[in-house]
């Protein structure tokens, strides 16, 4: 499989994301939401199509904001269904309803969703999967692996050649964390595009 670190930087679309969010820690909880509704909704396509609905999709889920996603009813699942900008499936915007409602009793019990996410920290990726698999909707292996990479909790985003990849270890993602026996091979993988 081609690296994304290699076709991604110059990439119109690919670029920015790569350049500017790909494995940088993140704790805002919406925008932490934001990423796992782009993840979500990528299931079954390609990371480049989601890349160009990104926008769409912030305006379509109301700039992420959990508290506003979760009491959404039946009038603006209708209106997300009707959607063109966005990916207009049902299961993965019923997913990400629900999952907005989770997120908001995390939110009461551990503080933040983000808290939430540093409590269990360290986990092994099978270990994470099964949490997300237990705690949300539609978060399989893929979907769960690629959120944690995209924001510092899992390694692998970005080759060790990457300018990229220094310029995140500086930020201290949660990774580094953890011990040699739960990381993967170094730069083994990269999204799929
Ligand atoms: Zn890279």
């Amino acid at each position: 499989m081609s690296f994304y670190c290699a076709i991604a930087r110059g990439h119109a679309h690919h670029g920015p994301y790569h350049d500017k969010e790909y494995g940088f820690p993140l704790k805002d909880d919406d925008e932490l939401f934001g990423r796992l509704i782009l993840e979500i909704n990528q299931a079954g396509l390609s990371w480049l199509t989601i890349l160009k609905k990104q926008e769409s999709l912030r305006v379509a889920y109301s700039n992420f904001e959990i508290s506003k996603v979760a009491r959404y009813g039946e009038r603006q699942r209708q209106r997300l269904l009707a959607d063109e900008g966005i990916i207009r499936n049902r299961l993965k915007i019923d997913a990400v309803i629900h999952n907005a409602k989770v997120i908001l009793q995390l939110q009461k019990q551990y503080g933040s969703f983000y808290k939430w996410l540093c409590l269990h920290h360290p986990l092994s990726k099978a270990e994470w999967v099964k949490l997300f698999k237990k705690t949300f909707r539609f978060t399989g292996g893929e979907i769960t692996g690629e959120f944690l990479m995209s924001i510092g909790f899992l390694p692998g985003a970005h080759h060790a050649d990457c300018p990229v990849y220094r310029e995140i270890l500086e930020r201290k993602p949660k990774w580094l964390l953890c011990s040699e026996a739960m990381l993967p091979r170094q730069g083994s993988t990269g999204r799929q595009i």
